[in-house]
Protein backbone atom coordinates (compact mmCIF):
# COMPACT_ATOMS: atom_id res chain seq x y z
CA UNK A 1 0.00 0.00 0.00
CA UNK A 2 1.24 3.30 -1.19
CA UNK A 3 2.17 5.86 2.45
CA UNK A 4 -0.79 8.16 0.98
CA UNK A 5 -3.04 5.38 0.81
CA UNK A 6 -2.18 3.94 4.29
CA UNK A 7 -2.38 7.72 5.87
CA UNK A 8 -6.22 8.66 4.45
CA UNK A 9 -7.00 4.61 6.04
CA UNK A 10 -5.59 5.68 8.74
CA UNK A 11 -7.33 8.87 8.77
CA UNK A 12 -10.29 6.96 8.52
CA UNK A 13 -10.67 4.50 11.48
CA UNK A 14 -8.05 5.94 14.06
CA UNK A 15 -5.30 3.09 13.45
CA UNK A 16 -2.01 2.34 11.62
CA UNK A 17 -0.88 -0.73 11.07
CA UNK A 18 2.81 -1.28 12.14
CA UNK A 19 5.30 -1.69 9.87
CA UNK A 20 6.41 -5.18 11.48
CA UNK A 21 5.86 -7.65 8.23
CA UNK A 22 8.75 -5.50 6.50
CA UNK A 23 10.93 -8.18 8.98
CA UNK A 24 10.04 -11.49 7.79
CA UNK A 25 13.25 -11.93 5.84
CA UNK A 26 16.95 -11.78 7.41
CA UNK A 27 20.03 -11.40 4.95
CA UNK A 28 23.21 -12.60 6.22
CA UNK A 29 26.14 -11.94 4.13
CA UNK A 30 28.39 -14.94 4.45
CA UNK A 31 32.04 -14.56 2.56
CA UNK A 32 30.78 -13.89 -1.25
CA UNK A 33 27.12 -15.28 -0.84
CA UNK A 34 24.08 -13.75 0.84
CA UNK A 35 22.11 -15.95 2.68
CA UNK A 36 18.25 -14.46 2.64
CA UNK A 37 15.01 -15.97 4.51
CA UNK A 38 14.04 -17.04 7.50
CA UNK A 39 15.08 -19.59 9.93
CA UNK A 40 13.00 -20.88 13.12
CA UNK A 41 13.73 -24.98 14.58
CA UNK A 42 10.42 -26.80 14.31
CA UNK A 43 8.41 -23.57 12.85
CA UNK A 44 9.45 -22.49 9.59
CA UNK A 45 13.30 -22.69 7.64
CA UNK A 46 13.26 -21.04 4.01
CA UNK A 47 16.68 -20.00 2.41
CA UNK A 48 17.68 -18.33 -0.50
CA UNK A 49 21.08 -17.87 -2.11
CA UNK A 50 20.77 -15.81 -5.23
CA UNK A 51 24.43 -16.25 -6.03
CA UNK A 52 23.40 -20.09 -6.81
CA UNK A 53 20.05 -19.58 -8.04
CA UNK A 54 19.31 -22.13 -5.29
CA UNK A 55 16.10 -22.31 -2.45
CA UNK A 56 16.76 -24.45 0.60
CA UNK A 57 13.85 -25.81 2.24
CA UNK A 58 10.53 -24.21 2.03
CA UNK A 59 9.21 -23.84 5.66
CA UNK A 60 7.60 -20.51 4.14
CA UNK A 61 7.04 -18.89 0.47
CA UNK A 62 9.55 -16.86 -0.42
CA UNK A 63 7.60 -14.53 -2.55
CA UNK A 64 10.36 -12.34 -3.38
CA UNK A 65 12.35 -15.57 -4.64
CA UNK A 66 9.92 -17.81 -5.47
CA UNK A 67 11.00 -17.41 -9.41
CA UNK A 68 14.73 -19.21 -8.31
CA UNK A 69 15.43 -22.73 -10.83
CA UNK A 70 16.80 -24.64 -8.25
CA UNK A 71 14.64 -26.01 -4.33
CA UNK A 72 17.33 -28.58 -2.14
CA UNK A 73 14.81 -30.03 0.57
CA UNK A 74 16.55 -31.17 3.01
CA UNK A 75 13.86 -33.70 4.67
CA UNK A 76 9.67 -34.07 4.76
CA UNK A 77 9.36 -32.20 8.36
CA UNK A 78 6.54 -29.66 7.33
CA UNK A 79 9.25 -26.65 9.11
CA UNK A 80 11.21 -27.74 5.62
CA UNK A 81 8.34 -28.51 3.10
CA UNK A 82 5.07 -27.13 4.62
CA UNK A 83 5.04 -24.14 2.03
CA UNK A 84 5.97 -25.82 -0.87
CA UNK A 85 2.40 -25.82 -2.77
CA UNK A 86 2.07 -22.07 -1.70
CA UNK A 87 5.80 -21.29 -3.49
CA UNK A 88 4.49 -23.17 -6.37
CA UNK A 89 1.18 -21.15 -6.25
CA UNK A 90 3.33 -17.57 -6.71
CA UNK A 91 5.33 -19.22 -9.33
CA UNK A 92 2.02 -19.43 -11.28
CA UNK A 93 0.93 -16.53 -9.99
CA UNK A 94 4.06 -14.30 -11.23
CA UNK A 95 4.27 -16.59 -14.57
CA UNK A 96 7.20 -18.23 -13.81
CA UNK A 97 7.46 -20.34 -16.85
CA UNK A 98 10.57 -22.66 -16.18
CA UNK A 99 9.30 -25.64 -13.80
CA UNK A 100 10.92 -25.62 -10.20
CA UNK A 101 13.63 -28.60 -10.12
CA UNK A 102 13.03 -30.34 -6.47
CA UNK A 103 16.06 -31.65 -5.70
CA UNK A 104 15.01 -34.47 -2.40
CA UNK A 105 16.38 -37.39 -0.90
CA UNK A 106 15.07 -40.13 -3.44
CA UNK A 107 12.39 -42.20 -1.08
CA UNK A 108 10.45 -39.16 -0.75
CA UNK A 109 10.04 -39.00 -4.62
CA UNK A 110 6.71 -40.43 -4.41
CA UNK A 111 5.06 -39.09 -2.37
CA UNK A 112 6.01 -35.48 -2.84
CA UNK A 113 4.36 -36.21 -6.02
CA UNK A 114 1.37 -37.91 -4.59
CA UNK A 115 0.87 -34.66 -2.51
CA UNK A 116 0.74 -32.52 -4.90
CA UNK A 117 -1.59 -34.17 -6.92
CA UNK A 118 -4.30 -34.16 -3.85
CA UNK A 119 -2.97 -30.35 -2.97
CA UNK A 120 -3.30 -30.21 -7.59
CA UNK A 121 -7.04 -31.33 -6.77
CA UNK A 122 -7.62 -28.63 -3.95
CA UNK A 123 -6.49 -25.62 -6.36
CA UNK A 124 -7.93 -26.36 -9.54
CA UNK A 125 -4.90 -26.25 -10.74
CA UNK A 126 -1.50 -28.55 -11.74
CA UNK A 127 1.00 -27.94 -9.12
CA UNK A 128 4.10 -29.17 -10.71
CA UNK A 129 7.85 -29.68 -9.91
CA UNK A 130 10.90 -31.52 -11.91
CA UNK A 131 12.38 -33.93 -9.04
CA UNK A 132 15.57 -34.82 -9.07
CA UNK A 133 15.82 -37.60 -6.14
CA UNK A 134 19.34 -38.09 -4.66
CA UNK A 135 21.17 -40.48 -2.49
CA UNK A 136 24.28 -39.69 -0.27
CA UNK A 137 27.18 -39.33 -2.87
CA UNK A 138 25.10 -38.57 -5.66
CA UNK A 139 26.71 -35.28 -7.63
CA UNK A 140 24.39 -34.05 -10.16
CA UNK A 141 25.44 -30.86 -12.12
CA UNK A 142 24.11 -27.77 -12.33
CA UNK A 143 26.20 -25.51 -14.58
CA UNK A 144 29.67 -26.20 -16.26
CA UNK A 145 31.38 -25.17 -13.36
CA UNK A 146 28.68 -26.35 -10.52
CA UNK A 147 27.81 -29.45 -9.25
CA UNK A 148 25.57 -30.11 -6.24
CA UNK A 149 26.34 -33.16 -3.96
CA UNK A 150 24.13 -35.13 -1.65
CA UNK A 151 25.26 -35.98 1.83
CA UNK A 152 24.14 -37.82 4.57
CA UNK A 153 22.47 -36.45 7.23
CA UNK A 154 21.21 -38.24 10.93
CA UNK A 155 17.55 -37.39 11.55
CA UNK A 156 14.54 -39.96 12.60
CA UNK A 157 13.04 -39.43 8.36
CA UNK A 158 14.64 -39.67 5.36
CA UNK A 159 17.02 -36.75 5.05
CA UNK A 160 20.24 -34.79 3.23
CA UNK A 161 22.71 -32.14 3.18
CA UNK A 162 23.94 -30.45 -0.02
CA UNK A 163 27.62 -29.55 -0.82
CA UNK A 164 27.94 -27.31 -4.17
CA UNK A 165 31.22 -27.91 -5.51
CA UNK A 166 32.81 -25.66 -7.85
CA UNK A 167 35.11 -27.75 -10.53
CA UNK A 168 37.43 -25.54 -12.02
CA UNK A 169 40.06 -26.65 -14.68
CA UNK A 170 43.91 -25.61 -14.34
CA UNK A 171 46.37 -26.55 -16.41
CA UNK A 172 48.89 -29.04 -15.36
CA UNK A 173 52.35 -27.55 -14.29
CA UNK A 174 54.00 -29.54 -16.63
CA UNK A 175 52.60 -27.25 -19.50
CA UNK A 176 52.45 -24.23 -17.22
CA UNK A 177 55.42 -22.54 -19.42
CA UNK A 178 53.89 -23.15 -22.58
CA UNK A 179 52.64 -20.14 -24.82
CA UNK A 180 49.05 -20.06 -25.96
CA UNK A 181 49.69 -21.06 -29.25
CA UNK A 182 50.87 -23.88 -28.38
CA UNK A 183 48.44 -24.60 -25.61
CA UNK A 184 45.34 -23.93 -28.41
CA UNK A 185 47.20 -26.93 -30.21
CA UNK A 186 48.02 -28.79 -27.77
CA UNK A 187 43.84 -28.47 -27.04
CA UNK A 188 43.06 -29.21 -30.50
CA UNK A 189 45.13 -32.55 -30.19
CA UNK A 190 43.14 -33.83 -27.35
CA UNK A 191 45.96 -33.74 -25.03
CA UNK A 192 45.00 -33.79 -22.04
CA UNK A 193 46.31 -30.81 -20.22
CA UNK A 194 44.52 -30.19 -17.69
CA UNK A 195 43.16 -31.20 -14.21
CA UNK A 196 40.14 -30.72 -11.85
CA UNK A 197 40.84 -28.71 -8.84
CA UNK A 198 37.62 -28.88 -6.50
CA UNK A 199 36.28 -26.08 -4.36
CA UNK A 200 33.45 -26.96 -1.67
CA UNK A 201 31.93 -23.42 -2.03
CA UNK A 202 28.60 -23.54 0.20
CA UNK A 203 27.17 -26.62 2.29
CA UNK A 204 23.64 -26.50 3.48
CA UNK A 205 23.22 -29.38 6.56
CA UNK A 206 20.22 -29.43 8.92
CA UNK A 207 18.21 -31.53 11.22
CA UNK A 208 20.90 -33.70 11.62
CA UNK A 209 22.93 -35.33 14.65
CA UNK A 210 26.34 -33.61 14.77
CA UNK A 211 27.84 -36.86 13.45
CA UNK A 212 27.68 -35.30 10.21
CA UNK A 213 31.00 -33.31 10.68
CA UNK A 214 32.95 -36.24 11.74
CA UNK A 215 31.49 -38.62 8.50
CA UNK A 216 31.95 -35.65 5.92
CA UNK A 217 35.42 -33.43 7.21
CA UNK A 218 34.94 -32.14 3.50
CA UNK A 219 32.04 -29.83 6.05
CA UNK A 220 35.23 -27.75 7.90
CA UNK A 221 36.62 -26.71 3.99
CA UNK A 222 33.54 -25.64 2.38
CA UNK A 223 33.80 -21.89 2.07
CA UNK A 224 30.48 -21.61 3.20
CA UNK A 225 28.92 -23.55 5.75
CA UNK A 226 25.12 -22.90 6.42
CA UNK A 227 24.34 -25.35 9.70
CA UNK A 228 21.45 -26.08 12.03
CA UNK A 229 22.04 -25.40 16.00
CA UNK A 230 18.79 -26.02 17.61
CA UNK A 231 19.66 -25.45 21.14
CA UNK A 232 22.52 -23.41 22.82
CA UNK A 233 22.06 -23.90 26.80
CA UNK A 234 20.49 -26.23 29.66
CA UNK A 235 16.99 -25.26 28.61
CA UNK A 236 17.13 -28.28 26.71
CA UNK A 237 19.58 -31.07 27.82
CA UNK A 238 22.15 -32.77 26.08
CA UNK A 239 19.99 -36.23 26.00
CA UNK A 240 16.95 -34.44 24.57
CA UNK A 241 18.57 -32.65 21.64
CA UNK A 242 19.99 -36.27 20.55
CA UNK A 243 16.54 -38.03 20.92
CA UNK A 244 15.31 -35.21 18.04
CA UNK A 245 18.39 -35.80 16.47
CA UNK A 246 19.77 -32.12 16.19
CA UNK A 247 22.67 -30.24 17.66
CA UNK A 248 23.09 -28.90 20.53
CA UNK A 249 25.83 -25.87 21.15
CA UNK A 250 27.57 -28.13 23.69
CA UNK A 251 27.91 -30.65 20.92
CA UNK A 252 29.70 -28.07 18.07
CA UNK A 253 32.02 -26.75 20.45
CA UNK A 254 34.28 -29.55 20.93
CA UNK A 255 34.82 -28.75 16.67
CA UNK A 256 35.42 -25.57 17.05
CA UNK A 257 39.01 -24.97 16.39
CA UNK A 258 38.58 -27.38 13.06
CA UNK A 259 35.92 -24.77 11.18
CA UNK A 260 38.18 -24.01 8.42
CA UNK A 261 35.25 -21.97 6.54
CA UNK A 262 35.35 -18.34 5.91
CA UNK A 263 31.60 -18.05 7.20
CA UNK A 264 29.64 -20.64 9.45
CA UNK A 265 25.93 -19.55 9.31
CA UNK A 266 24.12 -20.79 11.98
CA UNK A 267 20.53 -21.35 11.79
CA UNK A 268 17.10 -23.33 13.25
CA UNK A 269 17.50 -21.97 16.39
CA UNK A 270 14.75 -23.17 19.15
CA UNK A 271 11.92 -20.66 20.14
CA UNK A 272 13.13 -21.21 23.60
CA UNK A 273 15.58 -18.22 23.01
CA UNK A 274 14.59 -14.73 21.39
CA UNK A 275 16.88 -13.63 18.49
CA UNK A 276 18.59 -11.40 21.42
CA UNK A 277 19.21 -14.45 23.75
CA UNK A 278 20.42 -16.45 20.47
CA UNK A 279 22.91 -13.32 20.01
CA UNK A 280 24.26 -13.28 23.60
CA UNK A 281 24.39 -17.27 23.97
CA UNK A 282 26.89 -17.53 21.11
CA UNK A 283 28.92 -14.53 22.04
CA UNK A 284 29.56 -15.65 25.36
CA UNK A 285 29.95 -19.57 24.36
CA UNK A 286 31.71 -19.72 21.24
CA UNK A 287 35.79 -19.21 21.54
CA UNK A 288 36.94 -16.38 19.41
CA UNK A 289 37.71 -18.92 16.69
CA UNK A 290 34.56 -19.65 15.97
CA UNK A 291 33.21 -16.05 16.52
CA UNK A 292 35.09 -14.41 13.88
CA UNK A 293 33.71 -16.63 11.25
CA UNK A 294 30.26 -17.03 12.93
CA UNK A 295 27.18 -15.34 10.85
CA UNK A 296 24.17 -16.44 13.25
CA UNK A 297 20.98 -16.38 11.03
CA UNK A 298 19.26 -14.25 13.56
CA UNK A 299 16.49 -11.34 12.75
CA UNK A 300 17.42 -7.67 14.64
CA UNK A 301 13.44 -8.32 15.75
CA UNK A 302 12.80 -8.62 19.40
CA UNK A 303 10.67 -11.11 18.69
CA UNK A 304 10.60 -14.21 15.59
CA UNK A 305 8.76 -13.32 12.47
CA UNK A 306 5.11 -14.56 12.53
ZN1 LIG B 1 13.53 -28.58 11.42
ZN1 LIG C 1 13.22 -32.24 11.11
Amino acid sequence: MAPSTLSRHAALDGWRARPYGKRVLTTVQAARYSVRGTSLGGVYTALHVPELDALFDCGLPLRSAASATNLFLSHGHVDHMGALPALLGIRALQGVRKTLRLFLPATLAPVITEALAVISRLHRWPLTVDLVPMEPGDEIPLRNDLAVRAIRTYHPVPSLGYLFVNRVKKLRPEFASLRGPEIAHLRRTGADIYFEDPRYELAYVTDTLPSVLEQEPLLFETRVLILECTFLDPRKSLAEARAGCHIHLDELLPFAHRFNNEALVLMHFSQLYTPAEVRRLLAERCPPELRRILRPHVPETVDWPG
